[in-house]
């Protein structure tokens, strides 16, 4: 056979490999999740020609992916049986960047650094097939394309700025169709080379690319085997009686090694939603957030059009940290997929506001390029979309419960996160009208029973029918018990065209205006007035004669424009 031809890498590619290798960064062991993704790509692309040509699968029907570590040695290889790579293919797609994400990636990089960023950047992107060079000092790509009769190796090492193409002649090493990826292990990096790390890393990427994943794992099964008897113990025997000794056997565990399928192919979120069970999304639920608890709701839903994506929401039984928990943006609920590949669960704001935080799910777009990183997630009108809907869903799950026979799920879901979307009043005036009919609050008519705002104005819609003068002490108050409750329904302003009125602040309008006894009365304690406020002096604003009690004397009012007594008491207690 002709000898390994030499090739100069692409500039673009030596930059990004010398990038690669000197950058310290901490997570080395995405090199797995994009060789799976890359040999995904390849049987994708062979499945989806062979529709229309079914004499490119002949060869090797089993459409698969296996992954063989080699502890010893420190060797990994991963084999696919995908569409494989011509020689041209190997120069094409091996030696240069014609990606467009990772030639966007070089470019974030450049911009990064010239930001006086550091190359940590690294670590958020995916940087495909070359990020093999982040854990081998050798790689070796082995493949058979369908188009071409010969098998072709294309080999590269890190430090180098040139790889070498060749024609297999390892008669070993010959594959019907696809592609074998060999990797030496840098001195370091040989722990990766560990059957249960690879399959504990597999589990984690890539437990729902829809090709089998198999590793090579070892496996025992016991069996019961005939054990001597103790020699002495057999003389004693024999001398005794032939026929009375017994044979002895002991449980032994046998060992061996196989190819073992290491993920479920089938995402639960693909399913058709009629098709599957409550029970199934619990505990696809309770594995994926290893949680012990069953969720309140679950919402699985498809999007298409601008975006398409596929998703399924929970609302958790209990708040993580307890209900007095600060909101806190930063969790790992939400795991984002991008065509069944896990992208990452890191998330800060991106696809859920602050105060839905507590949601939890999976995320699966189509959208997205595979190495979307946190800049492109924040900057992706794609996402912003994707955010929409999702808010939205997340709506409509919890209004869902609200509106469940069980009213203990909703006191439940309030008891937990009525904080959040109090918060939710304060920081997202947009989705006031979602929010509002969900929130719930004691009042002067429901000392132990939490009502809605709706029941709040039904009750009195029926009461202002029946009376036109209303004794204050008939009207139903809201009482804002907790110290969020005032600055949210503040910035509600109003509900249903209604607007919110602070009983203890001056000028309170019941509507029950009388002129003539207003007079009358202003005509008898005006110099009343008038007296107690020269004696108070600059302890109160100013004194007036007010409509509102009915069986105290007086009562301290703050301005309008002023605080109310709560919030002094809570400007006081954080000056304090
Ligand atoms: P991307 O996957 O974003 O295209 P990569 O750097 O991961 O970028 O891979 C570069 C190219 O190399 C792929 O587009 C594909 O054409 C080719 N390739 C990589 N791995 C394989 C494989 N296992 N089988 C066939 N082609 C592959
Ligand atoms: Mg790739």
């Amino acid at each position: 056979p002709p000898p390994a031809e030499k090739f100069e890498y692409q500039a673009e590619v030596s930059r990004l490999m010398d990038l690669i290798v000197n950058s310290l960064y901490s997570n080395k062991e995405v090199f797995l999740r994009e060789l799976i993704s890359n040999a995904s790509d390849a049987l994708d692309k062979l499945r989806y020609l062979s529709v229309t040509n079914p004499e490119l699968s002949k060869d090797a029907a089993d459409l698969d992916i296996r992954i063989y570590a080699d502890k010893e040695n420190g060797v990994i290889t991963l084999t696919d049986s995908g569409i494989g790579m011509t020689r041209q293919e190997l120069v094409d797609c091996l030696g240069t960047i014609a990606q467009s994400g990772t030639a966007k990636f070089l470019k974030a990089l450049k911009d990064n650094k010239d930001a006086g960023g550091d190359n940590n950047l690294i670590g958020q992107f995916g940087v495909g097939f070359y990020s093999a060079f982040l854990v081998a000092d050798r790689v070796t790509v082995s493949t058979k394309s369908p188009k071409s009769d010969k098998q072709y190796v294309w080999e590269g090492e890190a430090d180098s700025s040139s790889y070498t193409i060749k024609e297999e002649t390892d008669p070993q090493l010959i594959i019907p169709r696809g592609t074998r990826i060999t990797l030496h292990l840098k001195r370091d990096d040989k722990g990766f080379a560990d059957p249960e790390r690879i399959q504990k890393l597999v589990k984690n990427y890539s437990q729902f690319v829809s090709f089998p994943i198999y590793t090579w794992q070892e496996k025992g099964y016991t069996k019961e085997v005939e054990v001597d008897d103790d020699p002495a113990e057999s003389k004693k025997d024999d001398q005794d009686d032939q026929t009375e000794r017994k044979k002895k056997t002991k449980k032994v565990v046998e060992r061996y090694w196989d190819w073992e399928l290491t993920n479920e192919m089938q995402p639960i979120w693909l399913r058709n939603s009629k098709e599957v069970t409550t029970e199934e999304y619990n505990e696809f639920y309770r594995k994926t957030f290893n949680e012990y608890l069953d969720p309140l709701a679950s919402s699985h839903f498809t999007t298409e059009g601008e975006v398409e994506f596929r998703s399924i929401l929970y609302v958790p039984p209990v708040s993580p940290m307890g209900k007095d928990d600060v909101v806190n943006q930063k969790t790992k609920n939400i795991r984002l997929y991008v065509k069944r590949v896990f992208i990452s669960d890191d998330f800060d704001g991106e696809l859920f506001p602050r105060y839905l935080s507590f949601i939890k799910g999976v995320v699966d777009s189509h959208d997205l390029p595979l190495n979307v990183s946190r800049e492109i997630l924040q900057e992706s009108r794609i996402v912003r979309i994707m955010k929409k809907r999702l808010v939205k869903k997340a709506f409509d799950m919890i209004l869902g419960i609200s509106l469940s026979e069980n009213r203990e799920d909703y006191e439940k879901f309030w008891d937990n996160f009525g904080k959040h979307l109090k918060l939710g009043c304060i920081e997202d005036r947009e989705n006031h009208k979602r929010l509002a009919p969900l929130l719930r609050f004691f009042s002067s008519q429901s000392e132990n029973d939490m009502i809605s705002l709706d029941e709040y104005v039904e009750n009195m819609k029926a009461e202002q029918k029946l009376y036109t003068t209303l004794h204050p002490t008939a009207l139903q108050v809201l009482y804002l018990v907790e110290p969020i409750d005032e600055v949210a329904i503040q910035s509600l302003k109003s509900y249903k065209d209604k607007d919110f009125i602070d009983i203890s602040k001056e000028d309170l309008d019941l509507g029950d205006k009388n002129e003539e006894k207003e007079a009358a009365v202003k005509k008898e304690f005006g110099q009343t007035c008038d007296w107690i406020k020269k004696r108070l002096g600059d302890k109160v604003a100013s004194v007036q004669i007010s409509s509102r009690l009915s069986s105290s004397p007086c009562v301290l009012v703050s301005g309008k424009f002023g605080w109310s007594a709560n919030m002094e008491r809570l400007m006081k207690a954080q000056s304090a």
